[in-house]
């Protein structure tokens, strides 16, 4: 789950990160109020789940509360890579001398967090990436061990040679390295961190991904969740406890497991089609969980077709079969549907989608074949 500037702030603040003084406000008049409240130059930033808010012309600087007034008039409603800004904040501007990057991301290769620093910091950070690598210097961290005193001081002597402000940034690491772990974070990042000419260090932004899979036991994190940036399709997901990932393709996919639902997709590639989705229905196939993945996938219009690939293990599939026609019966569908159905009882269930004048296929290549076949208007 993605989580705003402002509340990744408020989790960095708590653990002693200098962040400067801010608020957040719906409106420009809030924001005026804010601005004469902080005085001084302030920024006013859209408070959107994209990162380059900055080029997009999400963050202005304003020398008075007028100006702050209407940059958040100009900001407020703007449309930042697809995402329409509800909220913007309202931050005492620091003077910014030197510009940092420091992160954490969970990193397959090395099994366990990897700290990145590089002292291009205010550009995006992907592009430092990709340009020039050897700018970014990343240091794997033992999740057992954690990061050690003399790491946090070797990441920040990467970033800054005055013993001043390595003395600051070091303990910066640190907090940001405890916020990641204790907010179970896949990613968190501050993009800059900057030096001010007084010599004073400060995060100026600030972004956490929570894994979903934590969020349970992190209540105050996941009343954070903000349902204005997520589509409709993944929210009723979600609640509905449906993994469920929008792709580009056409043929809709409805299976039980991640695996088997990965392998669908690989399957649907390789006789030539496209998937328009992950979706992974979860170990019961409810008939409830069913008829919302066909809403969720009915409502994107490229799909042409949908698959739905049930193994009944614990689930006997002659339920499966006859949830699937009940639920059909009271709400028929507007796109056609193959289905295979295998594992216990599965002859009891064909029997039944034939009584109903529906095939169900007996394997995988079958029904996969079908589906592409007829998402590209073939069958
Ligand atoms: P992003 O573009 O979404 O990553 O948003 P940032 O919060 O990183 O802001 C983008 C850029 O705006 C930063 O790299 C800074 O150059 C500038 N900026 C942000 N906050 C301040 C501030 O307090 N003072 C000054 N002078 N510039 C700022
Ligand atoms: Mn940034």
């Amino acid at each position: 789950m993605k989580i705003h500037e402002y509340q990744a702030r408020t989790i960095l603040r708590g653990r002693g990160v200098p962040v400067p003084r801010f608020e957040v406000v719906t409106d420009p008049a809030e924001a005026r109020r804010v601005a004469e409240e902080i005085g001084g130059m302030v920024v006013v930033k859209a408070q959107v789940h994209v990162g380059g808010r900055g080029k997009a012309g999400g963050v202005k600087l304003a020398n008075t509360p007028e100006e702050a007034e209407q940059h958040a008039r100009n900001i407020l409603g703007m449309d930042i890579k697809g995402l329409t800004v509800h909220k913007v904040m309202v931050a005492h501007a620091v003077d910014i001398e030197r510009e940092y990057y420091v992160g954490i991301v969970v990193d397959r290769a090395t099994k366990g967090p990897v700290f990145m620093v590089s002292s291009e910091g205010g550009v995006d950070i992907e592009s430092v990436a990709a340009e020039t690598p050897e700018k970014i210097f990343k240091l794997p961290i033992d999740p057992v061990q954690g990061l050690t005193v003399s790491q946090a001081a070797q990441l920040a002597a990467h970033l800054d040679d005055r013993v001043e402000v390595v003395g600051q940034v070091a303990p910066v690491v640190t907090k940001l390295y405890n916020a990641f772990v204790a907010s179970d974070a896949s990613l968190a990042e501050i993009n800059p961190l900057v030096v001010s000419p007084d010599g004073k260090v400060w995060a100026v932004d600030a972004k956490m991904n929570i894994d979903d899979n934590a969020l349970f036991r992190h209540p105050e994190i996941a009343a954070m969740r903000d349902s204005a940036d997520e589509s409709d399709e993944l929210r009723k997901a979600r609640e509905m406890g449906l993994s469920f990932v929008k792709l580009d393709g056409n043929v809709g996919c409805v299976v039980n497991g991640a695996g088997l639902a990965m392998t669908t997709m690989d399957l649907i590639k390789f006789y030539g089609g496209e998937p328009a989705n992950f979706l992974d229905i979860g170990g019961s196939s409810s008939p409830e969980k069913v008829m919302t993945a066909f809403d969720i996938i009915t409502s994107d219009p490229n799909v042409r077709v949908i698959l739905l690939n049930i193994f009944g293990g614990i689930t006997r599939c002659d339920d499966v079969a006859e949830g699937l026609i009940e639920a059909l019966e009271a709400r028929p569908l507007s796109l056609p549907l193959v289905v295979r159905l295998t594992g216990t009882n599965e002859t009891r269930a064909r029997q039944i989608l034939a009584e109903h004048g529906m095939e169900s296929a007996q394997t995988m290549d079958e029904v996969v074949e079908k589906a592409v076949a007829m998402a590209r208007g073939q069958a």
